[in-house]
């Protein structure tokens, strides 16, 4: 039996459907950031203007600090799961930074943002008497996954819309535990959700509200917890959700919450159990990246600055992208085979790299290169790149946006 043969087929059609994915082979370079060494096509500096490391905290020296000297106090890995190795000093503090930063009684560390919404949302769904979880039409697929583990009933309500929500919940048995899952920051169209219509309707139904914040903790509100903190509603919040991994700069994710429904996720969930601790050197490296962000706006004050430098430029040069309220700015192109093409010529000519973002993180027909501009862009950068999209979108024959 060739199973490659199987294998082949299937990326046969992603290729010609123009999904078929390649990753840029580059290294990031300390103290260089967003210039990056891209290696795949001999060696070339690049300026990369798709990063999830929004504000440019990998490369801090605070944060590298308390990972290199973590790293040598503690040496590198954790030893085993928190179960069996017990090592978990650089783990609590972080925790209590986290539940700190979102006003929580306790948190709870996991190995990836994408775990801790796989195992919270499992568990819970699994566990609590009669669950129904009500999902946001575009929520992450860690959640989905998540979601589908749970083997609970499950309702998705349209997309950022609370009186959808509010009907699906009335249709609801008195008897069902209810558990809406949604997120703050969108990160493909960069939307924003209406969190206090979607708590006041979860209020009206007796349901638990569950927010992944992975794309605003760090960024929003005056110590980085995220849109619910900027809007005074992190106390209503049954359950808040985020990541290390990417405006702090490090790797992991976590939930924040009451000491009993943390204790519960802690005690029955697979997903934290048995999987080995992050190193404390990550979890000390997180821990100063959480607690600068906490005193310091500087960062946050000048991605806002070169966000909305960017969207003016694109303005004025009639390159079309999404109007939203976030740090996120889509391009459309609305085709795989030329966002594809846009991005490598961007690439090979111009130096600049962002990802082309294609089905299925997209719907079909929706594709498009999305820039997250951060503090460490300068002027000159905005100005360079603005140059080389308007040089493309010239040569690419594709609609200006209408005035
Ligand atoms: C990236 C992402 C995650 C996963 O976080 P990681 O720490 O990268 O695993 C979860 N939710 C959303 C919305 C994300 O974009």
């Amino acid at each position: 039996m060739n199973f490659d043969k199987l294998f082949q087929a299937q990326l046969d059609t992603l290729k010609q459907e123009g999904n078929y994915r390649i990753f840029a082979e580059l290294e990031r370079k300390c103290g260089e950031f967003p210039r990056v060494t891209n290696h795949s096509k001999g060696q070339r500096e690049v300026t990369v203007w798709c990063s999830n490391d929004y504000l440019g905290m990998g490369q801090h020296p605070k944060v590298i600090e308390a990972m290199v000297s973590t790293v040598q106090d503690c040496g590198t890995g954790a030893g085993g799961t928190r179960n069996i190795s017990g090592n978990a000093w650089h783990h609590k503090q972080l925790e209590a930074e986290l539940a700190d930063l979102h006003h929580k009684e306790a948190a709870l560390l996991f190995t990836s943002g994408y775990v801790s919404n796989w195992a919270a949302l499992s568990t819970l769904g699994s566990r609590l008497p009669n669950a129904v979880i009500l999902s946001d039409a575009l929520n992450h697929a860690s959640m989905i996954e998540g979601i589908r583990h749970a083997r609970c009933q499950k309702v998705i309500w349209k997309h950022n819309d609370p009186e959808d929500l509010d009907r699906k919940l009335a249709a609801l048995p008195a008897n069902a535990t209810k558990i809406v899952a949604f997120e703050s920051v969108y990160s493909m169209d960069g939307d924003i959700a209406p969190i206090k219509e979607i708590l006041d309707v979860c209020d009206k139904h007796g349901a638990m509200s569950y927010i992944d914040e992975v794309h605003a903790v760090g960024m929003y509100g005056p110590r980085g917890g995220g849109v619910a903190e900027r809007e005074g509603l992190m106390d209503r919040i049954t359950l808040i959700e985020g990541t290390l991994g990417k405006a702090f700069g490090v790797v992991g994710g976590y939930i924040t919450g009451s000491h009993a429904l943390v204790d519960f996720i802690r005690s029955f969930a697979s997903g934290f159990i048995f999987t080995t601790a992050l190193p404390p050197a990550v979890a000390a490296a997180a821990t100063a990246s959480i607690r600068h962000l906490k005193e310091s706006s500087y960062e946050r004050d000048m991605q806002k600055r070169q966000v909305a430098r960017l969207r003016a430029r694109l303005d004025a040069e009639g390159i079309p992208h999404e109007r939203n309220p976030s740090h996120i700015i889509p391009v459309m192109v609305k085709d795989p085979v030329k966002c594809r093409m846009l991005s490598d010529i961007l690439m090979e000519q111009f130096g600049i790299y962002v990802q082309p973002i294609n089905y299925p993180t997209v719907p079909k027909g929706t594709e498009r290169l999305r820039f997250t501009p951060g503090p460490l862009h300068t002027d000159e950068d905005i100005e360079y790149l603005v140059l080389a999209l308007k040089t493309l979108w010239k040569q690419c024959a594709i609609a200006h946006a209408v005035a």
